[in-house]
C-alpha cells in the first residue's frame, strides 16, 4: 500500500526536504509544517522551504525553521503537500526534481499524479485532515504542536468549518485536537478573523470595481499591481477578497483578477456558491482547484483576460 511504501521511504531517506505550492496559504504552510513535526517523530529531521509566505502563519509551532533556500542537490526525499501540479511548485520545483524520491500528498481533485508516490484524497477539505489519516496510521502522536498545525490549516481551507467539503470526520479530529489542549480560539483570530490595513485598502478597491453580470450571478472585481504598490500590499493581504464576492446574495460565481508580477498576465480567483464547477472552468485555463474554489493565469491586458474568464464562466453555466 502506498503508505507502508511512503513510511519506508522517510525511514530510508538521510535527508528530507518539504515543499508546497506558490502564494501559500494557511492550508500549505501547515501541512508543510505538520510533516515535519511528524518526520521529526521518525526519527528524521526535514527541510520545510517556502520562499515566501503571509506573516498570519508565521506563529505556527516550527514556523521559525522554515527556510527560504538550500541546496538544490542534496535531498534523498522530497515530499510535496497540498500540491496539485508540479507546474504550481514554483520556487520549490528544483528540489523536487533533484530529490532522488518523491511523494505528495493531496487533496485537489485534479491532480497531475507528479512524484513517484501520490498519496491524494479529494474527499479531504484539506490537505491538513488527509495528514491526519496518514499519521495515524503511522502511529505518529498528534501531540499540541503538531495539533496546532493541523487545525490551521482545516480551518483556513473550510473557511472554519462553513465550505461544502467539510465532512463528519472534520468535526471529529477538530474535536479530538481540543481534548489534545489546542487554542481553536486563538488560531481562529489570527488565521481568519485577522486582517491588516493593506487587506482593508484591497477591500475598498474590491467594492469600487465589482460589476454583477448575467443578471447578478457573476460578481468580478480586479486589483492591479499599481494597487499592491499604494496600499503597501505584502503576500497574503488579498486573502478573503473573492469570498466577499461569493457571499453576496444571487451571485453564483465569484470572479477576482489579481495582476501578476512579471508575468504579464493575471492571476484568476473563482469561487461558486452551489451549481458551477468552477474547477473544471480553470482546468479549461490550464489551472485548477477545488468544485468551489479554484484558480489559474490568465496572459494579456486586464480586459483581455476579462473577457477570456467570462467566456468561459457563461459556457459553463449555460
Ligand atoms: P486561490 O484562488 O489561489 O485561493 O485558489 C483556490 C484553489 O485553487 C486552491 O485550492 C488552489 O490550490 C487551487 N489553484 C489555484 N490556482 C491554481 C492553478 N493555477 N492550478 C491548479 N490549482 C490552482
Ligand atoms: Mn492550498
Ligand atoms: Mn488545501
Amino acid at each position: 500500500m502506498t503508505l507502508d511504501t511512503i513510511l519506508e521511504e522517510i525511514k530510508n531517506a538521510e535527508k528530507i526536504v518539504i515543499l508546497t505550492h506558490e502564494s501559500p496559504d494557511g492550508d500549505a504552510v501547515s501541512s508543510s509544517l505538520s510533516v515535519m513535526h511528524a518526520v521529526a517523530q521518525l526519527g528524521k529531521k526535514a527541510d520545510v522551504i517556502i520562499p515566501d509566505y503571509s506573516k498570519d502563519f508565521k506563529f505556527l509551532p516550527g514556523a521559525d525553521k522554515i527556510l527560504k533556500e538550500s541546496d538544490i542537490q542534496k535531498y534523498d526525499l522530497a515530499i510535496a503537500v497540498d500540491c496539485s501540479d508540479l507546474k504550481r511548485l514554483v520556487g520549490a520545483k528544483e528540489y523536487f526534481i533533484n530529490a532522488k524520491k518523491t511523494v505528495e500528498i493531496d487533496h485537489h481533485s485534479v491532480n497531475s499524479m507528479y512524484a513517484d508516490l501520490n498519496y491524494v484524497d479529494p474527499a479531504s477539505p484539506a490537505c491538513c485532515q488527509v495528514l491526519i489519516g496518514m499519521f495515524e496510521y503511522f502511529g505518529i502522536d498528534i501531540n499540541k504542536e503538531l495539533g496546532t498545525c493541523i487545525l490551521a490549516g482545516i480551518l483556513t481551507d473550510t473557511g472554519g468549518f462553513q465550505y461544502s467539503g467539510v465532512t463528519p470526520e472534520t468535526f471529529e479530529f477538530a474535536a479530538e485536537l481540543l481534548r489534545k489542549g489546542v487554542n481553536i480560539s486563538e488560531i481562529c483570530q489570527k488565521v481568519l478573523r485577522n486582517k491588516t490595513k493593506a487587506n482593508c485598502e484591497l477591500t475598498k478597491l474590491l467594492y469600487d470595481r465589482m460589476e454583477f453580470l448575467e443578471n447578478g450571478k457573476i460578481a468580478i472585481s480586479y486589483i492591479t499591481l499599481e494597487d499592491n504598490k499604494k496600499t503597501n500590499a505584502q503576500i497574503g493581504d488579498d486573502e478573503g477578497l473573492v469570498e466577499i464576492e461569493r457571499d453576496i446574495e444571487g451571485v453564483e460565481v465569484a470572479v477576482l483578477l489579481k495582476e501578476k508580477e512579471g508575468a504579464n498576465g493575471f492571476k484568476v480567483s473563482l469561487r461558486s456558491k452551489e451549481n458551477v464547477n468552477v474547477s473544471d472552468i480553470c482546468f479549461l485555463l490550464g489551472g485548477g482547484g477545488h468544485s468551489r474554489a479554484a484558480g489559474c493565469f490568465i496572459s494579456g491586458t486586464l480586459e483581455q483576460a476579462k473577457s477570456r474568464i467570462l467566456e468561459v464562466i457563461k459556457q459553463e453555466m449555460e
